[in-house]
């Protein structure tokens, strides 16, 4: 069992408390199939018009052509992050497919609640695919379970500076936040803006040697510190 005292945690989304098959081979594909079917059906959708022209204007062409070129560039285009959720919000509105967390994460998560310990998430998914993700659940609305979300716009997860900005939001002094990712170099990012910076490795993954790591939320007791 790994000790810890935290006054908030935060949390990665993919690989950390959620398989990463689904966004990458669930998530991705659907939207990349649905892409130009659910444009075409947008036509008298002022957002869906607005992010349209937006696509064009920076790729100077076809912009349904660009934002699939994108996608398999794996490129953080805003303006191609804002039409997939859309299109995935749809998907879950429909229940074409569902969020799923980690059965361990999500008892984490519910033992942190009962125990007045925030969670926040900070995801390279926009905030509104996070709330998707998690208002659609297999384990039904997890909404409560979480405070606030951070996506890129307030920066990279590999800057020290974006973990300054979520401590000051959620109003935390970063030594008091623990955050957990599959990801060393988000780790490294949120290690040097002082965070307590925690591995989680799943599916095979090794542990980190440079960092204390967890294989499954089970192994981590957190004493809130308020
Ligand atoms: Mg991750």
């Amino acid at each position: 069992m790994l000790p810890l005292s935290a006054s908030a945690v935060l949390l990665d989304i993919e690989g950390t408390i959620s398989p990463q098959a689904f966004v990458s081979q669930v998530m991705f594909p659907y939207a990349r199939a649905h892409l130009a079917t659910f444009v075409a059906r947008k036509a008298e959708d002022e957002t869906v018009m607005r992010l349209l022209a937006e696509a064009r204007e920076q790729a100077g062409g076809d912009p349904i052509a660009a934002m699939l070129a994108w996608m398999d560039e794996d490129r953080k285009e805003p303006t191609l992050k804002a039409m997939q959720g859309l299109v995935w919000e749809e998907a879950y509105r429909d229940g074409a497919f569902k969020g799923r967390i980690f059965p361990d994460a999500l008892a984490a998560l519910r033992r942190w609640k009962a125990a007045g310990l925030p969670a926040h998430i900070y995801s390279s998914g926009s905030v509104q695919a996070q709330m998707q993700f998690f208002e659609f659940n297999e384990d039904g609305d997890l909404r409560p379970l979480f405070q606030m979300h951070f996506d890129t716009a307030t920066g990279s997860k590999l800057e020290h500076g974006s973990y300054l900005r979520i401590a000051d939001a959620i109003g935390a002094n970063p030594a008091g936040i623990a955050f957990f990712s599959d990801n060393e170099r988000e780790l490294i990012a949120a290690e040097e803006a002082g965070l307590q910076a925690l591995h989680v490795f799943r599916d095979g993954m090794a542990p980190s040697k440079r960092f204390k790591a967890i294989g499954s939320f089970d192994q981590v007791e957190i004493n809130p510190t308020g």
